[in-house]
């Protein structure tokens, strides 16, 4: 680097101020591909498609390696490839997280794999709106099993992992249906108020051990979970009031939880309350 001092001309002087630039430059772009979750393992649910896949890229592209689980494997094997496409590292891991011992093998593996869990994202769920009066049950309990149980499944299998690491981060993938309620919804505003509970009281529970607890609340999202909805009239009210808005992208919910799990250790980001903007009540 040249001495700047009277024996230095205008155009020694110029090379230098550009040789500064280029630094400035280099450093700039290093710090956009180090990405804000370099060294981060996480581990995601539901992530075979919707908010779930969303959220593994997003992760995945701020440099965290990704588990990601569910129960169709061949999604779950493309998204991988998506990843490792993009310069990402991910793993696949199939299974159902309503079961205990499949959810808990969703954390040994990841463990397995990379050797700790930094973030869990929950976003494994069903919904299957209807009214409560002949409703078949076994609807109820899929949507227990999985929104509700198997979050906490997960949640129980990698406190240990987190405790033990001296840090981690869960993430719960809630509903605006956590806060609000209504008629055909009697079921699944159960699962999502009951993700809100768990959740205040888990970060209660576990914050001096440095592990953070958020819930994401978002309103209509355009995804796959109404395609499965098997009440007619429910599922036609569902899809002919998403019409009438302009509901959230996946992205859009995926881009909160990047938010909360890249802020410094000392903040819990609680909870995200999001909407589509023309949407009265959802
Ligand atoms: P999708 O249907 O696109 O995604 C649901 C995901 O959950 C899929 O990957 C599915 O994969 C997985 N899943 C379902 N059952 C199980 C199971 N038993 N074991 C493991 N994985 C399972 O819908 P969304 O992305 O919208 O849903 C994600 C979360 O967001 C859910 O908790 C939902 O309640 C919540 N949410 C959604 C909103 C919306 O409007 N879309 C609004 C607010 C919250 P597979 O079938 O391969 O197992």
């Amino acid at each position: 680097m040249p001495v700047l001092g009277p024996e230095t001309g205008f155009l020694e002087e110029t090379r230098f101020l550009r040789f500064q630039y280029i630094i400035f430059v280099q450093d700039k772009r290093s710090e956009i591909v180090a990405g804000k979750l370099e060294g981060k393992v996480a581990l995601v649910t539901g992530a075979s498609s919707g908010i779930g896949e969303a959220t593994a890229l997003a992760l995945a592209a701020e440099g965290a390696r990704v588990a990601v689980a569910a129960r169709r494997a061949g999604r779950l094997e493309a998204l991988v490839k998506r990843i490792a496409n993009s310069g990402g590292e991910a793993m696949e891991i199939v299974g159902d997280v309503g079961d205990d011992a499949q959810a808990h093998e969703m954390v040994v593996k990841t463990l397995e794999k990379w050797g700790r869990v930094d973030i869990l994202v929950n976003s494994a769920g069903v919904m299957f709106p209807g009214t409560v009066l002949g409703a078949d049950t076994e609807e109820w309990r899929r949507m227990v099993n999985t929104n509700l149980l198997g979050l906490m499944y997960a949640t129980h299998a990698v406190l240990p992992v987190m405790k033990a690491q001296g840090q981690g981060h869960i993430v719960n993938i809630s509903s605006t249906g956590g806060r609000t309620t209504g008629a055909n919804f009697a079921v699944y505003c159960a699962t999502k108020w009951g993700v809100g509970a768990f959740s205040e009281a888990l970060r209660q529970e576990v914050c001096e051990d440095s592990i953070r607890v958020t819930v994401i609340e978002p309103g209509p999202t355009a995804t796959e979970l109404s395609d499965r909805i098997t009440n007619p009239e429910a599922k036609e009210k569902v899809e002919a009031w998403l019409k009438s808005i302009t509901p959230l992208e996946s992205e859009d919910v995926a881009a909160s939880v990047v938010y909360a799990v890249t802020q410094p250790a000392r903040v819990n980001v609680n909870e995200i309350l999001m909407r589509p903007t023309n949407s009265v009540a959802q």
